[in-house]
């Protein structure tokens, strides 16, 4: 008999894992082993539009963890099911083989995941399996922060200030850390029952995954696996661009003032400097725990409460964990944005250069215009879109402010239907998770919750350069875009080798004689016309 843990590929830890903490007492209380079972789904990794470089993280972390639960006694087992359909009575058969009598696992939100695990409840209640699913995505789990109403909030701010209260009104539940799990009896590997399972290895691809080994190589180096949170805490440099050394370089855990986390409020918006964590591959793929980021932030203030303070840099940082539960909460709330629609429906209507069929999930759209391919390949001719584009292709990450830079140049200047860029930046991205990438390109379109409004078209060559001349009024948040992101150019000049040579503002606009000269392309479109363009379809959906 036994207990079994199902890790999900959101959450690749054994510290303050919730299911796997629950599972692993209720091993003990019954007295019976614990293992975990993976289950490798290449249909879903297609059908989400998941990237190799994702599938990779999660290979490496799955064998480090394999590892890890090995010197606890407690197997790992990995299957690969080709037909995600059939998942609920595969793991059910798993169950059978083993004498599964309960099974726990971590709610994961997003439409296909529940529908299929409403399935496995259903198999497993008529075998007699008890099924356990808990929330440990979010600090704050989905429908907790409601509206006076009893809805679901959609903008933000007010969100994030009933987030904070409730977090804090009941600190030591919502931060609560979960010890791993306890070991396993050592005969088990005795068993013959579990022998197998002890041998399995944690394959090194899935088919249809595989990583070209030069990138494999860098993903390694600039992302490896394993818990890496006290580098951005600790005062240690890293590289100045996500260059040519590991950029995550170890650190002790210190809050100096020149700490990248002290300094985080003032600095997170620049692009060319490192100031902000680069923790999203690890909390994408839970292989650390957004309370576990709480709970650092309180060490560091050394405080009982968490400080949400936008002008400390803790508290800032603090507010952008809350976007990501905030992401977590509207595709919970509003299940729509998970089959491709738009939150507002009032903008499915507005006419791309390229119409995808609405409905569909991301993985279903058509390609490519020329465009599109320029966008992709960092071609567009404006300096600073390249520079992000390059950045995302060659490290599989690039900062918040240039993803919002270049899908916003993507759905305004090109026109170009937001869901393409959604899908390859879930493709590209190591973080790629689509609760925040949904999120982020529906707010960079306007279509989304509390978006950016759709009249404002951001000038890109200002953004990168000029303080003031790209958003000027509004909320806080589109204010703050109008900071510099590049001012000395260090960003564009690192991922843009034809312009390494330019200096003064030319770097950030070149004339069409410049980029000539340096051979660096031509704008795909003048940014007024581009402009006019995005506002009269903005206007009049359906119209061109
Ligand atoms: P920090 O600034 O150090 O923030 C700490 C953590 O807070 C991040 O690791 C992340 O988990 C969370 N966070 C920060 N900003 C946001 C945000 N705007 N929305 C949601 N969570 C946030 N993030 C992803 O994790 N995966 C994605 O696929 C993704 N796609 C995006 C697509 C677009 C178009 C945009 C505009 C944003 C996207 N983001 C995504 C959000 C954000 O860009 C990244 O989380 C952030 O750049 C990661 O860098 P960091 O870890 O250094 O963040």
């Amino acid at each position: 008999k036994a207990v079994i843990y199902w890790m999900r590929m959101g959450d690749l830890r054994i510290r303050d894992n919730k299911a796997l903490n629950h599972a692993s007492a209720q091993a003990q209380k019954d007295g019976i082993p614990l293992m975990v079972l993976f289950i490798l789904s290449p249909q879903d990794y297609q059908a989400h539009a998941r990237g190799a470089r994702r599938i990779d993280f999660m290979l490496r972390n799955l064998k480090s963890l394999q590892t890890s639960l090995a010197d606890l006694d407690i197997p790992l087992l990995i299957i690969e099911e080709t037909e995600r359909n059939v998942i609920p009575s595969r793991l059910l058969s798993v169950c059978e083989k083993y004498a599964v009598r309960a099974l726990f696992a971590n709610m994961e939100y997003e439409v296909d995941e529940l529908q299929r695990d409403i399935s496995v409840c259903e198999l497993a209640f008529s075998k007699g399996v008890r099924v356990v699913f808990e929330h440990d995505k979010c600090i704050i789990e989905p429908s907790v922060i409601l509206t006076k109403q009893g809805k679901a909030y959609t903008v933000y701010s007010p969100y994030q200030r009933n987030w904070l209260s409730v977090l804090n009104s009941d600190i030591a539940r919502y931060v609560e850390e979960y010890p791993p799990p306890t070991a396993n009896e050592k005969c088990v590997r005795s068993l013959k029952l579990f022998s197998d399972i002890f041998e399995s290895e944690t394959p090194r691809s899935v088919d249809g995954f595989e990583l070209a080994e030069n990138d494999k190589v860098k993903m390694e180096e600039v992302w490896p696996e394993g818990e890496v949170l006290d580098r951005f805490l600790s005062t240690k440099k890293r590289s100045s661009q996500l260059g040519a050394t590991n950029p995550l370089s170890a650190g002790s855990e210190k809050c100096s003032k020149s700490s990248r986390i002290a300094k985080y409020a003032s600095d997170r918006d620049q692009l060319d400097t490192d100031t902000t964590s680069r923790l999203s591959p690890y909390l994408s793929s839970g292989v650390i725990s957004s309370r576990e980021c709480a709970r650092a932030a309180m060490r560091l203030k050394k405080a009982s409460k968490v400080d949400g303070d936008r002008s400390s840099g803790i508290g800032r940082w603090m507010q952008e964990i809350a976007w990501r539960d905030f992401y977590v909460n509207i595709l919970a709330a509003f299940p729509r944005v998970c089959v491709g629609r738009p939150y507002l429906e009032k903008f499915s209507a507005v006419a791309w250069e390229n119409p995808q069929r609405v409905g569909s999930g991301p993985a279903d759209l058509q390609e490519d215009a020329e465009s599109v391919q320029r966008w992709k390949r960092g071609m567009t001719g404006v300096p600073i879109v390249d520079a992000a584009m390059r950045c995302i292709d060659t490290m599989g990450w690039v900062h918040n402010r240039a993803r919002m830079i270049t899908a916003m140049y993507l759905c305004k200047h090109l026109m170009i239907d937001w869901r393409v860029g959604e899908k390859y930046f879930m493709e590209t991205l190591i973080d790629g998770d689509f609760a925040s990438n949904n999120g982020g390109w529906q707010w960079c379109a306007s279509t989304g919750v509390d978006p950016c409004p759709y009249f404002r078209i951001f000038n890109p060559y200002s953004q990168s350069v000029k303080v003031g001349t790209g958003f000027t009024v509004g909320a806080s948040f589109i204010a703050e875009l109008s900071l510099q992101a590049d001012p000395n150019g260090d960003f564009i000049r690192h991922w843009v080798p034809e312009l390494r040579g330019v200096r003064g503002s030319d770097l950030h606009n070149p004339s069409p004689a410049l980029a000539d000269k340096v051979g660096y392309p031509r704008p795909i479109i003048a940014h007024s016309e581009a402009r006019e363009r995005a506002l009269r379809r903005y206007k009049n959906p359906g119209d061109l």
